[in-house]
């Protein structure tokens, strides 16, 4: 797996080469990063889908653990099914959803609702010149969404700046 730090540092932490040591240091990488990607790290014997993943950050909002991997690396991840995700959540304790690093709000929420589909997206504008985005979902889903709609829009706020809405169709 590609991470910040090198794979040998990422399973031997605390024990880091200088190199690694350094991106500590100034912050590349957080003590959260670091917990989180070790796990992965630890999956990669029993899932060799994972040595290709990128491994980029990852950030907690409203209790939900983001996990933001390269391109593709949703997939790679779940492709062996939901076993990876459920330790993931297993040894964190808390909810974890993997997105793939994106300004796109559609992406990203594709991601967080996985196994959920979109129906539809329309923008709508609103007097003030700003937007928001409504998402369509289909009503017998609603039950299926892995998040509140609270922690999807957070998430999706911190990770592009825009607010989406929710509706059931
Ligand atoms: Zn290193």
């Amino acid at each position: 797996m590609k991470s910040p730090l090198c794979t040998i540092c990422l399973k031997n932490y605390p024990l880091v080469c200088g190199n690694c040591q350094e991106k500590i240091s100034e912050g590349e990488i957080s003590e959260l990063d670091i917990k989180v990607a070790r796990v992965l790290v630890n999956l990669e014997d029993l899932f060799p889908s994972i040595k290709e993943v990128t491994f980029k950050q990852v950030f907690v909002a409203d209790g939900v653990y983001v996990v933001l991997v390269g391109k593709g690396d949703v997939r790679r991840i779940l492709g062996s099914g939901r076993r990876v995700l459920r330790q993931l959540e297993e040894e964190l304790g808390a909810k974890v959803r993997l997105v793939e690093e994106s300004r796109d709000p559609q992406k990203i929420l594709r991601d967080l609702i996985r196994p959920v589909r979109i129906l539809g997206i329309n923008t709508i504008w609103l007097p003030d010149n700003s937007f928001e985005r409504k998402v369509r979902i289909s009503e017998r889903e609603r039950d299926n969404i892995p998040l509140t709609l609270e922690q999807l829009n957070n998430v999706i706020y911190e990770m592009t700046g825009e607010r989406i809405r929710i509706v059931f169709d």
